[in-house]
């Protein structure tokens, strides 16, 4: 055969197909970027979500109350949606078309957790509703022994328990052994109101103080409350909260320490294997319930996430079956595989998790989840959200450290831990005169230290205080940091507002 044969062959055949492959290529190309773009905009529209939520919550007084908190999510819903449609280029801001490709997003709270997903309607159809509240709860039945408990995201659960005929409800949180505290130093201070201008009117500056510390009106200061109950800590708040939680965790451990996790019941099944017999509630040290590792936590995790994912699955099984009735999708919704760290994040943490599938991308299906933390609320004490101010330093120089940072003096006998939501600027309304003026302010005049907060070296620089994970073990920190922690999550921990706080007033009486 002539070479020009051949060359004319070459041609007619392997060319067509060159540019079928990289026709092809070019498409997968295509595809993993615009999925590449699709992950960035699900992350930033579930950043924009949680913000607005803990803004919203944050100004909200009554949040922590978890029916009040619904304007707060449904409000957080409307900004993802927007933020995802927005970003995903839809026209006119319409969340119409993003909605179908959203099976569920997760809210989990202190005490439990709200699912917001398409819900059937009488007519077929479909509402995006916010489902009713679930708590984190659980059922154990031994022999005559049946308890129901509610866990949260930490040590604290309430605990419905009959014996017999005996009957008794009891809440607290749960504490591995006597931890003895002295009274706190009351907090004097003066906090300027920012000048802000309103309506083009600049308000002049004014000290208001750190009112919840002190009882009296210090000179030359305003409060921006009427000085109430509600608003006085106690300096013996830490102390009572080690007395009360004591009394607590001996009662659980007369009461519950023969129950085991095969006693755990939900919907009238067993939810753990029928050989499990991991004590749950021996509490003690080897049982540290602020310790992640410890039976009690592992357990309360697993109880979290069982209950979660019963509960999401269902929601997005029921969209599942009638989703062939949904002409925009035509996708087989199902409960992607979420792994075991993420589970810790979701059952640990004030969370949003966004689902979205079946949304056509390039050559394929978008698939992916999005989970994301609220970074300062007022729901729950997170040991890792206290920052510490050493008020034997400068004034002028001084700032708020983590409990570990090398800059935070161990040797000095006035550090002082607060939750992290109070470094937050705060908004108040002022009425003065028939004329309301809207305030920004700051609790406290520190600024965040630049190597703990700002940096967060902490990776390389805490392994002494911290295991691999980055966990905190109070029992290893040294000089006067150990006193100002326990004290710090004692009193923020006492005054911490739950629905169920009366159920532990008994701790008070023996306590
Ligand atoms: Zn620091």
């Amino acid at each position: 055969m002539k070479l020009q044969h051949l060359s004319i062959i070459f041609i007619i055949i392997m060319l067509p197909i060159s540019l079928i492959i990289s026709a092809y290529t070019q498409a997968q190309i295509d595809t993993l970027v615009l999925q590449n773009s699709y992950d960035a905009k699900l992350m930033d529209a579930s950043y924009d979500a949680i913000k607005a939520f803990d803004i919203n919550t944050m100004n909200n007084d009554l949040s922590n109350v978890a029916d009040t908190v619904r304007d707060d999510i449904n409000a957080a819903i409307s900004t993802f949606m927007t933020s995802f449609s927005a970003s995903m280029g839809v026209p006119g801001g319409t969340d119409r078309y993003i909605k179908p490709y959203i099976p569920a997003m997760l809210f989990t709270l202190y005490d439990g957790y709200y699912i917001y997903a398409p819900t059937l309607t009488e007519n077929n159809g479909f509402a995006y509703t916010l489902q009713p509240y679930n708590y984190y709860s659980v059922t154990y039945k031994r022999g005559s022994t049946y308890a129901v408990v509610n866990y949260t995201l930490d040590n604290y659960i309430v605990v419905y328990l009959k014996k017999g005929n005996e009957y008794e409800v009891r809440s607290g949180y749960l504490i591995a052994e006597d931890i003895s505290v002295g009274e706190e130093n009351t907090i004097e201070e003066y906090v300027p109101v920012a000048n802000v201008a309103t309506n083009e009117v600049n308000i002049r500056a004014r000290n208001v103080t750190l009112d919840i510390y002190n009882q009296e009106t210090p000179k030359g200061g305003e409060y921006l409350y009427e000085r109430n109950e509600l608003y006085y800590i106690n300096p013996n708040s830490a102390k009572k909260y080690y007395a009360e939680a004591s009394t607590f965790t001996n009662w659980v451990n007369e009461n519950l320490k023969d129950i085991e996790a095969r006693h755990a019941m939900r919907n009238g099944a067993h939810i753990f294997e029928e050989d499990d017999n991991t004590k749950i509630f021996d509490i003690g040290s080897n049982n540290n319930p602020e310790d992640i590792n410890s039976r009690f936590n592992q357990h309360r995790m697993e109880v979290i996430k069982n209950s979660i994912q019963d509960n999401l699955n269902y929601s997005i099984s029921a969209y599942a079956a009638s989703a062939g009735a949904n002409e925009d999708t035509k996708y087989n919704f199902r409960l992607p595989q979420i792994n075991p760290d993420e589970w810790i994040t979701i059952s640990s943490n004030i969370c949003m998790v966004a689902f979205v599938q079946g949304m056509p991308v390039g050559t394929r299906y978008y698939n992916n989840y999005s989970i994301v933390q609220s970074a300062t609320n007022k729901f729950f004490v997170d040991p890792e959200n206290i920052y510490y101010i050493d008020y034997a330093e400068d004034e002028k120089t001084r700032s708020y450290h983590k409990i570990d940072c090398p800059y935070l003096n161990q040797n000095s006998d006035k550090i002082t831990g607060f939750s992290n939501y109070n470094f937050q600027k705060f908004t108040v309304k002022i009425s003065n005169g028939g004329e309301t003026t809207k305030q920004t302010y700051y609790r406290h005049r520190e600024g965040a230290c630049y190597y703990c907060i700002v940096g967060g070296h902490y990776d390389s620089d805490s392994k002494n205080f911290r295991d691999e994970y980055g966990n905190l073990y109070p029992e290893n920190l040294v000089g006067n940091k150990q006193d100002a922690y326990y004290k710090a999550i004692g009193r923020e921990k006492y005054n911490q507002y739950t629905t169920t706080n009366y159920f532990g007033e008994k701790n008070k009486q023996e306590g």
